[in-house]
């Protein structure tokens, strides 16, 4: 099972296209600790009554500036079985000591990597971020029990061109593997007519992955891209509503935000959230699929009649 935690809004990055820009004014808030120390612990016995992994995975926001993050990390890693992982934009990583305390708090670091030097600073509002990023990536890759490197782009307009060498600059750099989406227009709508991709961009895109897939392989790096993940890229391009009555079967995934509400994914969280604090017992995780499942069967979100979770169409591969 794997389940995206929100455990935090704060973020300190300026990035146009997203919903927790530190310039947006929105709440900022963080998850409470102590409830997700509590579900964890659930989760981890369930895993060992199930013989399933676990992986909690932490999303912000900036999930590293959520206070206490890293032992929290720690500690479920080693008390509860689990394993845990984080989707960071890389600010913190040059902290003293930083590279030491990631290895062991967690499995899996992904880092949001957009483009090349200066691109990358200007999309996510962090000058000179480009340099550090480099460091703070090539730092934790020399830590001893380094996790699993992973680095997520956001495919638009503005980085298509220049996606095969920031490939070729992430392998430099010891990512272990690349995955990207596409630009969403739901958490910016102000940002996305000017540089959401095209139904010519994603025709591009998969005339060149096939290639890109191979010489990334002969690296050593996986980079994630399916068949179905692009043709759900030429449904958005072209305006194409892509229904989907049945994720639970594609999903790998559940969703929690920072008020502790679970959900097949973020954009139903107002459908079918069922609070943290109604899981109680190893049987009630157990059923959480089946309920959320059931939630979804009684009545439809208008969300899934175009379902915009990367999850369902294979992100991450087949
Ligand atoms: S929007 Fe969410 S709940 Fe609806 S089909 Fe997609 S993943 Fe499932």
């Amino acid at each position: 099972m794997i389940v995206l935690w929100r455990v935090t809004t704060l973020c300190n990055l300026a990035c146009g296209f997203c919903a927790y820009d530190r310039r947006v004014s929105v709440p900022r808030i963080h998850v409470d600790a102590a409830e997700v120390e509590r579900l964890a612990s659930l989760l981890g016995q369930w895993g060992a009554i199930s013989g399933e992994d676990v992986l909690l995975s932490w999303l912000g926001g900036e999930p590293l500036l959520w206070p206490g993050v890293l032992d929290l990390s720690r500690r479920l890693r080693e008390a509860h079985g689990i394993r845990v992982s984080v989707t960071t934009n890389g600010t913190t990583l040059g902290r003293e000591d930083a590279a030491r305390a990631l290895a062991a708090a967690f499995d899996e670091i992904t880092v949001s990597v957009d483009a090349l030097e200066g691109d990358h600073e200007r999309l996510r509002g962090w000058p000179g971020g480009w340099l550090k990023l480099a460091d703070g990536i090539r730092r934790l890759r020399d830590a001893n029990g380094s996790p699993r490197l992973r680095a997520n782009v956001v495919l638009m307009r503005d980085n298509l061109a220049s996606f095969p060498t920031l490939c070729e600059r992430l392998a430099d750099w010891g990512i272990d593997e690349i995955t990207f989406n596409q630009l969403g227009g739901r958490d910016r709508p102000d940002f996305f007519p000017q540089h959401s991709l095209g139904v010519d961009d994603v025709t591009t895109l998969r005339h060149r992955l096939p290639e890109l897939v191979q010489r990334m392989s002969e690296r050593g790096v996986r980079l994630c891209a399916s068949d179905a993940y692009l043709d759900r890229f030429a449904a958005t391009a072209s305006g194409r509503a892509v229904p989907v009555t049945d994720c639970e079967s594609l999903r790998p995934t559940l969703f929690i935000d920072e008020h502790g509400r679970i959900a097949p994914c973020s954009f139903t969280l107002d459908t079918y959230g069922i609070p943290t604090r109604d899981v109680l017992t190893v049987d009630d995780v157990s059923h959480l699929r089946e309920r959320l499942a059931a939630g979804r069967r009684a009545r439809a979100a208008s969300v899934c009649a175009d379902c915009p979770s990367t999850q369902v169409f294979a992100k991450f591969g087949t």
